[in-house]
């Protein structure tokens, strides 16, 4: 059974279609990775994938682990495992790191998190990521660097361990260093959470140390090409164009 499948997924964007018609699979424990020119539709089905509300399910159906999400609203999904990492993250004035990923913590769960026990976590998480312990404290995203703001990403993935994350190029942007902490961040994920990864990326260095199972091409609101790891290389040298409608 696969954990996602989007089947014929029809998406208006302010009354106007994006995608058209998009198949998609994913199995369990599997790193996908999602390409495609600027302006297909990659962040728009990412954003269907989650719920968000601005992105309208006008036909086709999502299943996850089995249930049909198609309708669900954004926090149920997310309680059911689905996380996406944002391409240009928000900016919370008034709201710390650290309270905003307890409360996700808790929005998910249904349980009140010990602060001792996620403090503890929270501090050995971001450690490995290189993040210094005073982000904890400090207005999420505000006056965060490009990098700080996908570090913090990759922290809230790997504290709310989801059974699918949704990465929107996270490693856009970020120097040589940053991107090793992130792919070390995906790695870590993949390891400790057995969840999987759908990647949407432009660049193969946050791929280098990573298994990928399954390539897609997406162009214009459609998924054009369904390939394997070697996928990525063929678009590096060869570009999108073979692949156009
Ligand atoms: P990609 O992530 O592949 O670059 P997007 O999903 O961001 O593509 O965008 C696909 C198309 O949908 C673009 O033409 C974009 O202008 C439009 N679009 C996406 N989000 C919105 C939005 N919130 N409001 C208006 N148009 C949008
Ligand atoms: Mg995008
Ligand atoms: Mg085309």
């Amino acid at each position: 059974k696969n954990l996602l499948e989007i089947k014929d997924l029809h998406v208006n964007v302010e009354d106007k279609e994006i995608l058209h018609g998009v198949n998609l699979e994913v199995g369990k424990d599997e790193v996908h990775v999602l390409m495609g020119p600027n302006g297909t539709g990659k962040s728009t089905l990412g954003y269907a994938i989650t719920g968000h509300p601005k992105y309208a399910i006008t036909s086709g159906q999502i299943f996850f682990d089995g249930e049909d999400i198609t309708e669900m609203p954004v926090n149920e999904r997310a309680k059911k495992g689905i996380f996406l990492s944002f391409q240009n993250p928000l900016e919370v004035p008034g709201v710390t790191l650290s309270a905003f990923i307890r409360n996700a913590l808790e929005q998910k769960t249904g349980k009140r998190v010990r602060l001792w026990d996620f403090k503890k976590k929270l501090t050995e998480t971001m450690k490995l990521l290189s993040m210094d312990e005073s982000y904890a404290e400090r207005d999420l995203n505000v006056g965060f660097s490009g990098g700080e703001k996908k570090k913090a990403e990759i922290l809230q993935m790997l504290m709310l361990e989801p059974k699918l994350a949704i990465l929107d190029e996270t490693d856009s942007g970020l120097d040589v260093d940053a991107v090793r902490t992130v792919s070390k961040g995906i790695q870590l994920y993949k390891e400790k959470c057995k969840g999987s990864l759908l990647i949407i990326t432009h660049s193969t260095r946050i791929l280098e140390s990573l298994h990928v199972d399954v390539t897609h091409v997406m162009d214009e609101g459609k998924v054009v090409k369904n390939g394997d790891a070697s996928l990525v290389d063929e678009i590096n040298e060869n570009g999108f164009e073979e692949f156009e409608q």
